[in-house]
């Protein structure tokens, strides 16, 4: 995949393989006093650390910048290799095409579009959804889905071609086709290792304001790992995060104190409902919410493909 726009003229080593991250250690005070000396400074944490690659390699690293994202399920559980990605997207889209009767488990942004798109291709079809709050999103209420079921759930994987699902209350639901989209959780395994650990009992990286982790000097993390109080989305990362990482970096990296600190950025959602429709929110002063037309030219009509692909350099 041509990076060029992405990195420009990068001066540093990009190791761009299926390698996996599979561990990584920060770097103990105690290793850096050697045996015996400085007692009980095992887990207290110097600058930097090494990276263990799945190959085995370990990589020594001074400054590592962690953007692992999240894990999904079901049709958005993108699988890395080109050829798997395509069968991936095929097999779905075969499925969708042979199934009358849809549930879709999961209220968010992600059900919602997907429930959306299904019923702006093939609008016999019967779409349900399933969120287990009281409301969708917020009131955002996608008028081409057939039928949406609030504050119930469906728990696991059931299977659904020979007998109704069952709900958590108790509702039985006929499908032939299961599409769970319950949110995605944080990709974050290969930290569980790490002592002390930054992470929350969900998964989540703790960050200082600096978007430094928590404990482990020379350790940023950014993206849907984050542990902050926010929306997960791309948004975040190019209006917000990436900025304060990249000048932390440096400052760190130059000896000086680090003085940049996210705050938070603004509010800007735009849930497609199909190709012509949608509902956008922009969280400004008191908020604004658009509908149809504004959401329809802002993404709906191309889910903006061809602008992710020129700033990839695909075009
Ligand atoms: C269906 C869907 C629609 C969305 N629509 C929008 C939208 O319209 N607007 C919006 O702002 N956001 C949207 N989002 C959310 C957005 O995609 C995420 O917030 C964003 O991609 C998170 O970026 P990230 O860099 O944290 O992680 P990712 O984009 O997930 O990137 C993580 C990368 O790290 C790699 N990786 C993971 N583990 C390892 C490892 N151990 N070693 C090496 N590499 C590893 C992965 O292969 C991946 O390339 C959507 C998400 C989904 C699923």
């Amino acid at each position: 995949m041509p990076y060029t726009k992405v990195f420009g003229n990068f001066p540093g080593k990009i190791i761009r393989t299926k390698i996996e991250v599979a561990r990584i250690r920060s770097r103990s005070v105690g290793d850096l006093l050697g045996p015996g000396q400085g007692v009980g400074a095992a887990n207290v944490c110097a600058a930097g650390g090494d990276v263990i690659l799945d190959t085995g390699e370990r990589v020594p690293y001074d400054v590592i910048i962690l953007a692992t994202g999240s894990i999904w399920e079901g049709v958005v559980a993108f699988p890395n290799k080109p050829g798997e990605y395509v069968e991936h997207v095929e097999s779905w889209r075969r499925k969708i095409r042979a199934a009358q009767k849809i549930v879709i488990v999961g209220g968010g942004p992600v059900g919602i579009e997907t429930a959306g798109e299904i019923k702006d291709t093939y609008p016999s079809k019967e779409v349900t959804i399933v969120q287990g709050d009281r409301l969708l999103l917020n009131d955002v209420y996608p008028d081409k889905a057939s039928k949406i079921i609030l504050d119930d759930a469906v728990k696991g994987h059931p299977h659904c071609m020979s007998r109704p699902i069952k709900t958590r209350e108790g509702r039985e639901l006929t499908c032939d086709l299961l599409i769970t989209a319950r949110g995605g959780g944080a990709n974050t395994n290969y930290l569980k290792f790490l002592k002390p650990t930054p992470l929350t009992d969900r998964g989540y990286v703790k960050v200082l304001s600096t978007l430094e982790v928590l404990y482990h000097p020379g350790m940023f993390a950014l993206g849907d790992i984050v542990d902050l109080p926010e929306v997960k989305q791309l948004a975040k990362i190019s209006l917000g995060h990436a900025d304060v990482v990249v000048k932390n970096v440096l400052q760190y990296l130059n000896g000086e104190k680090m003085t940049h600190s996210y705050r938070g950025s603004t509010d800007y959602m735009a849930i497609c409902v199909g190709k012509g429709g949608g509902v956008s929110f922009l969280g400004l002063w008191w908020g604004f919410v658009f509908g149809d037309f504004f959401t329809r030219y802002m993404k709906s009509r191309t889910l903006l493909v061809e602008q992710v692909r020129d700033t990839l350099g695909l075009s």
